[in-house]
């Protein structure tokens, strides 16, 4: 779950990025979050992160109070979280399966868990077939699958996927949003950042609209 209470940051040149934020995410939505460049949609990632701090008011997400929670624990904070990124951020001399392993090797996760794990997470993002090619050898849309897999590979209770079709054509985008959504059935929170209101408006659900740091709409559409 994700809870902002009365949240604003003020970055050190003065700029105002979020202004009173008040939100509320509970355990297995999907919401899309929107808004134009510099509306304040990175800015809120980060926070959720714990890349930076709220100036002032409350942040919690999935059970941590970012306000209280020490800089060596963050981890623990971000072990809960799967990303999805726009440029993908595969490691392009990994192949697939590696770059989805890489993830549970870096927690040193048991070998034997890792084994069926990581096949497991490919097979839900369809790509069984693919898993020694690398990443040079595939389309854009294949790559986000990749990377799809690697942010579920860790069970996170929440995906942030921050503008992931932003690089694909449109039926390659649905066909990723569709698998988010597949995603978000089986019980995962995802919260999905985009500026592209075409695909918002076709799929509907939860939308949250920023505009100069504040919430403009947050409603079912
Ligand atoms: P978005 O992701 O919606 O494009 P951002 O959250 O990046 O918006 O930015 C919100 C506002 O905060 C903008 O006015 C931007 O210029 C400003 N901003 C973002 N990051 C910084 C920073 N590190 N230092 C100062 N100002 C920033």
């Amino acid at each position: 779950m994700v809870e902002l209470k009365n949240v604003s940051v003020t970055y050190q040149n003065g700029v105002e990025a979020l202004h009173n934020v008040n939100l509320t995410i509970h355990d297995e939505e999907f919401a899309f979050v929107v808004g134009e460049s510099g509306a304040g949609k990175s800015t809120l990632i980060k926070l959720l992160i714990k890349e930076i701090d709220a100036t002032s008011g409350s942040v919690k997400v999935n059970g941590f109070d970012l306000g209280k929670l020490k800089q060596k624990d963050v981890p623990k904070l971000r072990r809960t979280i799967g990303f999805v990124f726009q440029d993908f951020k595969l490691i392009n001399t990994m192949n697939v399966y590696d770059n989805v392993a890489f993830v549970l090797r870096s927690i040193d996760a048991p070998l034997k868990y890792i084994r069926k794990r990581v096949p497991y997470v490919i097979g839900l993002v369809g790509l069984k077939d693919k898993m020694k090619a690398y990443p040079t050898e595939m389309s854009g849309g294949e790559q986000q699958r990749v990377a799809l897999a690697r942010a579920l590979v860790n069970d996170p209770k929440l995906i942030i996927a921050d503008e992931p079709t932003g690089n694909l054509d449109p039926k390659t985008s649905i066909e990723i949003i569709q698998l988010l959504q597949g995603i978000n059935q089986c019980g995962t929170t995802v919260l999905m950042v985009t500026h592209e209101h075409e695909l918002v408006k076709r799929f509907g659900g939860r939308t949250i609209s920023i505009l100069d740091g504040q919430i403009k709409f947050d409603d079912i559409i």
